[in-house]
């Protein structure tokens, strides 16, 4: 027997159901902000995620699912969604459309080769957002206020918006000379990813899995105190505006983003929810304003974006013990007595699906004993049971199964008093 590959998972119709509650709150979201869908492929040239999400992170050096196609391109399943989405700006020249900033979301598989376990899987869907065009820091601040807006109405209250700004490139530059000077010396007791990173990204360095209990992390140059005044300013400003939104935040000095293109504003939000277990973070975000002139764009074009996925959405609800509304019953379900009224109940319901209403009918040829009790694990709001009487007079009754009350119909005519009954 051939099984599904491990990190990815099938969703049968119950568990559908709750994503396309998700689906449909963050489509709602992003329409009341303002943000409008994009579709860009699955797979993209290697090189788009070499260049963007930078060769020394984790997911170019060990996550890209990477394949030569038949004319022996390079091709990879996309990682991530900003890369691309800044690839379609650029190539589709958005920098000239009349509505700026341009404002984009996905929502989509991403793939990545790691470990499966609780939150992490091979095959996961994310939902991200870019700003693109703006520096404005209220910005910043829809982003953020986006994000945590898709949390709320999902019903989640542990969760947590943590912020930090890595600064312009004049700051970034002074702090990556002060970590290489810290870690230099020692770095010989640092595993190998982060030995060849110290030279080419140390921020990377405080992000790493495998050494964060090391001494001369806690002691690590940090990243607010070499901020210069630009830098400082659009921070507060960011967190100014964070403020009139009342959206409360915490600040943390060794928030660092994975990812090469970021520079100011930074933030995760992570589930305090009991049981979340050790993976926390529920979506990261940033400004990424070097990104668009690095694939090919207009220089200084400024952007900002997260993403979250729904898997860990679901994996904070479930912790924090909330479930997912979802409504699944049919409007009516529609009973044949006999071989000649089943005729009249398979028109009847495929009148009522035509005309947008919900229906369901027999097609195991049982008993209306039977029949009646798929009805009811439907949970069908109105029966209809047709037989040798509603056949010979034409009226049928549609009995609500909540309340027992029937309303008789015409079987000929009678579609739109149905259709008042559930409208
Ligand atoms: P982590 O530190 O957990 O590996 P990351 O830095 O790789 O996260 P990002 O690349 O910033 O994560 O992706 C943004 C969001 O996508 C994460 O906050 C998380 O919600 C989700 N995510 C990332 N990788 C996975 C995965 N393998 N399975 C499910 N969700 C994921
Ligand atoms: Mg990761």
């Amino acid at each position: 027997m051939i099984q599904i590959p491990r990190g990815t998972k099938d969703l049968l119709p119950e568990e559908t159901a709750k994503w396309q509650v998700i689906e449909k709150v963050i489509r709602d979201t992003c329409d009341v902000f303002q943000y409008k869908e994009i579709r860009t492929p699955i797979f993209e040239h290697t090189d788009l995620f070499t260049r963007s999400v930078g060769d020394t992170t984790d997911i170019v050096q060990k996550e890209m699912y990477t394949f030569t196609d038949r004319g022996d391109r390079s091709l990879t399943l996309r990682p991530e969604g900003t890369a691309s989405v800044v690839r379609s700006y650029v190539e589709n020249k958005m920098f000239g459309w009349v509505n700026q900033p341009v404002k984009l979301y996905y929502l989509g598989p991403m793939f990545r080769y790691e470990r499966q376990q609780a939150g992490r899987y091979r095959q996961f869907v994310q939902f991200g957002i870019e700003a693109i065009g703006s520096n404005d820091p209220a910005i910043d601040a829809e982003v953020m206020a986006l994000a945590m807006s898709v949390y709320k109405k999902m019903g989640l209250e542990k969760v947590k918006l943590v912020l930090n700004s890595l600064g312009d490139a004049e700051s970034r530059n002074a702090h990556k000379e002060a970590l290489i000077q810290h870690f230099e010396g020692r770095i010989g007791e640092f595993c190998s990813d982060c030995q060849s990173r110290l030279t080419k990204n140390p921020l990377r360095i405080l992000d790493c899995k495998k050494d964060r209990d090391h001494e001369l992390m806690a002691t690590a140059p940090k990243l607010p105190d070499y901020l210069n005044e630009d830098s400082k300013n659009y921070f507060e400003k960011v967190q100014a505006y964070l403020n009139e939104l009342d959206i409360p935040f915490e600040l943390d000095p060794n928030l660092v983003r994975g990812l090469d293109y970021y520079n100011h504003t930074a933030f995760e939000i992570m589930s305090e929810g009991e049981g979340f277990g050790s993976i926390t973070t529920l979506a990261g975000g940033g400004r990424y304003n070097g990104l668009v002139s690095e694939l090919g764009g207009p220089d200084d074009t400024p952007g900002i974006g997260f993403a979250m996925s729904v898997e860990r959405l679901l994996l904070a609800l479930e912790a924090e013990g909330k479930a997912v509304q979802t409504i699944e019953n049919v409007s009516f379900y529609i009973a044949a007595m006999d071989e000649e009224s089943k005729v009249a109940a398979v028109k009847l319901t495929h009148n009522l699906r035509v005309n947008g209403i919900s229906a369901e009918t027999d097609y195991l040829n049982r008993k209306v004993k039977a029949q009646m009790k798929s009805a009811d694990r439907l949970e069908a709001t109105y029966a209809i049971i047709i037989g040798e009487t509603e056949m010979e007079t034409g009226i049928a009754k549609a009995k609500n199964l909540q309340t027992g009350e029937s309303v008789e119909f015409s079987l000929a005519d009678g579609l739109n008093e149905l259709k008042k009954l559930v409208s």
